[in-house]
């Protein structure tokens, strides 16, 4: 960056940072690519430098190269490079490939190489694909409320309709495009859109239309100062008085045209020019006149290795020799004239395809992001399912399967930090335990499964009274545990005893048969002298059970020292 050439510098003084100096050179570039390609080549390839060099060695700075693709597209289509217009406008779109990106600057450039793709495919004669990419192009820009590039567009449009051979939806088109620059004062564009209707109007056979559009066309360019469209409706405007057989109108705006193309260096307007001023003479039954026209439009062409202006000289070549009566010489160039025609053609298929496969490409990689982005979020979704089944099942594996409660580990687990918590805040800390009594019998008159019944019954009895911080667990078979943080053995007591009044209210009721459950229960509270464990506290609740069973069952004893006295 340490010889920035000094076009560049003018362009950059003042702008705050690389980034904005590269977008201001960019902007230029693309402002200047009708009237000074040259310059415009300039200026986009020092950009691209910039931006993919320095400090954007590592990482190109994106918008900044895309503008310069953007720019380098247009003009390698605008000299007929059709392949690398269409290689580098793919790269466009793979740089800013982002679909939730709506910045409009990026929408910009989507919108331009979209507009480049679809004037490549319409010179590759793919009508079909260009007015596709137009219509995306339009759609993309109507969305971003971009008038000036709907506009631009529409003249895209009408003029892939016209060379499609439906000149009036490329009159509509143009006519549209023509309100819109009209509202938005754009000069250049007003005339750009009166020369491509002129040349419908040609087509469809109105001549005279086709001459007063094109005379307001030159009108409005001479007025503004526009020196591309000067030169363009120049050039449509001989074109038009050679279509209705107005030779010498058509050969004095040919000149003109002609004189002001090689003044600006545009060499393939001065092709252009060329073939139409041959033609004129062949109008004007000057053979010999139009014949050295033609050589001189074939030297011109194959100094710019346009091998559709190659064939096309050699084809009026051979008219001009056939009008001579030099049949030799007019086979000779009818052969150069069909071999380079299918050379060309089957060269532009497989360009066409090529590009088709780089679309495809582009397409599948953008649908590849979108389906891994897709993925992503699958993937996510089934972390966090997993990560849910996993709670599930962790806390599953703490619970006893039949009754839902606490498992025997889990109650040790817990229970054990309870009562260490409880404890640190100086609370008492209380066990009950209970068994359900002659539950044998209840296997052996009802059935297995019916028992079963009655320890989900009872599970689900006791539960529902107990308070919230309360514990219970499945100690085994069918003797259960609760444990009461905070609460003494006196409150346990009531607690216990609750719970064995209710249970006897509330018999299992199975197909009608009411199947009466006892419970005996014994109450423990913790104590230093016990050893200070859990296990400790619910041996001695165990020995509370213990006595209840001893004094008959149904009933609820208090751990003391001596239980049984
Ligand atoms: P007691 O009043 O002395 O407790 O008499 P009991 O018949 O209840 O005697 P004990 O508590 O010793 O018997 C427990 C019985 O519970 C033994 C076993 O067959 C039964 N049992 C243990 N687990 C299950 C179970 O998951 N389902 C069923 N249906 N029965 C079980
Ligand atoms: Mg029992």
């Amino acid at each position: 960056m340490d010889d920035i050439p000094r076009e560049v510098k003018a362009l950059i003084r003042g702008a705050q940072g690389l980034c904005a100096g590269i977008d201001l050179v960019n902007r230029a570039a693309w402002e200047c690519r009708l009237d000074d390609p040259e310059r415009a080549r300039r200026l986009a390839a020092w950009a691209h430098a910039a931006a993919t060099s320095g400090a954007y060695a590592a990482e190109p700075y994106r918008l900044g190269l895309a503008a310069s693709l953007r720019t380098q597209a247009f003009l390698h289509n605008d000299v007929g490079n059709y392949s690398e217009a269409l290689r580098l406008s793919l790269q466009v779109l793979e740089l800013l490939g982002d679909p939730n990106d709506d910045a409009s600057e990026v929408r910009a450039l989507m919108i331009d190489a979209l507009g480049t793709m679809s004037w490549t495919y319409r010179s590759y004669g793919d009508y079909g694909a260009a007015a596709e990419y137009g219509m995306r192009a339009f759609r993309l820009a109507e969305t971003s409320g971009d008038r000036l590039r709907q506009a631009r567009l529409l003249n895209i449009l009408g003029n892939i309709y016209a060379e499609s051979n439906d000149p009036q939806t490329a009159v509509d088109m143009g006519e549209r495009a023509l309100a819109q620059f009209r509202e938005l004062g754009m000069a250049d564009g007003e005339s750009v859109a009166l020369n491509n209707l002129a040349l419908t109007y040609l087509q469809q056979g109105d001549g005279a239309r086709a001459l007063a559009t094109c005379q307001e066309s030159l009108r409005i360019a001479h007025e503004k100062q526009v020196n591309a469209v000067k030169l363009t409706a120049l050039s449509t405007l001989g074109e038009i008085y050679l279509g209705i057989g107005k030779f010498a109108d058509a050969e004095l705006h040919l000149r003109r045209a002609l004189t002001l193309s090689r003044e600006r260096s545009a060499r393939y307007d001065e092709f252009l020019n060329l073939l139409n001023l041959g033609k004129t003479a062949l109008g004007r039954q000057q053979p010999a006149a139009a014949l050295a026209t033609f050589e001189e439009a074939l030297t011109l062409a194959t100094a710019l290795s346009d091998r559709v202006g190659q064939f096309q000289a050699h084809q009026l070549l051979a008219d001009a020799h056939e009008s001579l009566g030099e049949p030799a010489a007019a086979l000779d160039h009818y052969k150069r004239f069909h071999g380079l025609k299918e050379t060309v053609f089957s060269e532009n298929a497989t360009q066409r395809l090529a590009g088709l496969r780089v679309i495809h490409e582009v397409e599948t990689a953008q649908r590849d992001a979108e389906i891994h982005y897709l993925r992503t979020i699958e993937l996510n979704k089934e972390i966090e399912e997993r990560k849910v089944a996993q709670a599930a099942l962790e806390h599953l594996a703490n619970l006893d399967p039949l009754t839902g409660l606490l498992n025997r580990r889990e109650l040790f687990t817990r229970g054990e930090q309870e009562m260490q918590r409880t404890r640190a805040a100086g609370q008492p800390f209380t066990a009950i335990m209970f068994d359900i009594d002659r539950f044998k019998d209840v296997n052996d008159v009802y059935g297995h499964a019916i028992g079963d019944q009655a320890l989900i019954h009872v599970a689900r009895s006791v539960r529902q009274s107990l308070r919230e911080g309360e514990l219970i667990g499945r100690y085994g078979g069918d003797e259960f545990v609760i444990l009461l943080p905070g609460s003494p053995s006196g409150q346990a007591e009531q607690i216990a005893e609750r719970l064995r009044a209710m249970l006897v209210q509330k018999a299992l009721i199975v197909s009608d048969q009411a199947v009466s459950l006892t419970l005996s229960l014994g109450i423990a509270e913790y104590r230093v002298d016990t050893g200070g464990t859990l296990d400790a506290l619910l041996a001695l609740a165990d020995q509370a059970l213990y006595a209840s069973k001893q004094a008959g069952r149904d009933r609820c004893t208090i751990y003391r020292v001596s239980p049984l006295v």
